[in-house]
């Protein structure tokens, strides 16, 4: 088997020692920003598939090294980068997601399903030191699924790769200069068993929507657990419905995000493959962009176009919140950014004690 090497640009864009291996994909543009150094065919693919979400096929047995370093690069020019001589096609599908297939000679040897593969979360250097450069933040976010015996909890554990949809979310970002990466999934256990039951009983006909929104809040409290890293890492809790159709929710107390999974489930086939382009795709990145908002201490505005748009105020049938940040917001995000953590009162930031 031919050894793979893409050349281009790579030894003059060594990245410094010690420095992760990075892919990130803005689904919105559909360009690819890579940072590789050496790393085998098929594991880039795999990573590429979590990342997308596209279905990636490829003729077994294919083999190769690749390195790349480049930035916005349209998707098919990214992978005339990467595979080099090998062939490839790209399809984006209407109904389904985006096709990758990668070959020799014919397209009808694609035919082996690479399975998604993340990048480990590596810890970037400490953020909470001198003052704002306005320089990359890197946020680590762990993802959680909840298992339960309730249906209405337990979240499908085979659709927890949230990746793709962060990917939307890091896209809306940009702007900041922030980026959330995630960090693999996790299942976790509800903290109380009354909760559990108590939340699953909001389900039954005949409760109504006040007293939803009058409990919902108390229950959820109960039920999640306070996690000994509440404050210092961001946390996504995949739960599988929220009652009345709710939305994500950002819980400042548990400095948790909270993401109901039947309203991306539609979105995600068997295979992991993501309707990438879906408009339900970018709706719900949107709302998790603004959830994340929260957690970065930003409150709701009324502003139309607004990210942090107050649902209520929002006008016209757009599928989302706006996507806009205000320059203040930018500065108060970063703020909250530079801590490495989510907004958690009384906890981060820290209260200032009294002299
Ligand atoms: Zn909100």
């Amino acid at each position: 088997m031919r050894l793979l090497l893409t050349w281009i640009g790579f030894a003059l864009l060594l990245p410094a020692a010690g420095a992760a291996n990075s892919v990130v994909w803005h689904p919105k543009a559909r360009t690819f920003d890579m940072n590789v150094r050496a790393m085998g065919l098929e594991q880039l693919l795999g990573v590429i598939k979590a990342e997308t979400g596209w279905e990636v096929l490829v003729e077994p047995g294919l083999k190769g090294r690749v390195g790349v370093k480049f930035r916005e690069k349209p998707a098919a020019d990214a992978m005339r980068l990467l595979l080099g001589d090998k062939r490839f096609s790209l399809v984006p599908r209407t109904k389904g997601g985006t096709r990758l297939m990668v070959y020799e000679s014919n397209r009808r040897g694609a035919t082996q399903q690479v399975a998604a593969a993340m990048l480990a979360y590596e810890e970037a250097e400490p953020l909470g030191q001198g003052r704002d450069d306005g320089r990359l933040l890197t946020l680590k976010v762990k993802v959680h699924h909840l298992k339960s015996s309730y249906a209405s909890i337990n979240a499908d554990s085979k659709l927890t790769n949230i990746r793709p949809l962060l990917a939307g979310v890091n896209e809306m970002w940009q702007s900041t200069n922030i980026r959330f990466v995630a960090d693999r999934p996790l299942p976790m256990r509800a903290a109380d068993r009354d909760a559990e039951k108590a939340f699953a009983g909001l389900f039954k006909p005949g409760v109504s929507a006040t007293a939803v929104a009058q409990l919902q809040s108390r229950i959820l409290h109960k039920m999640l657990p306070d996690l000994p890293d509440r404050g210092k890492v961001f946390h996504i809790v995949v739960i599988y419905t929220m009652p009345r159709a709710y939305g994500a929710v950002y819980l400042p107390a548990k400095g948790m995000v909270l993401m109901p999974q039947v309203k991306f489930a539609a979105l995600v086939d068997a295979n992991g493959v993501w309707k990438d382009g879906s408009p339900v795709f970018f709706a719900q990145s949107n709302i998790l962009a603004h959830e994340m908002g929260h957690s970065l201490s930003l409150p709701h505005v009324a502003t139309q176009g607004n990210l942090m748009i107050d649902g209520k105020l929002r006008e016209g049938g757009g599928v989302g919140p706006g996507d806009r940040l205000t320059a203040k917001q930018i500065i108060a995000a970063r703020r909250q950014a530079f801590s490495g953590g989510p907004y958690v009162p009384g906890l981060n930031p820290k209260p200032i004690k009294p002299k």
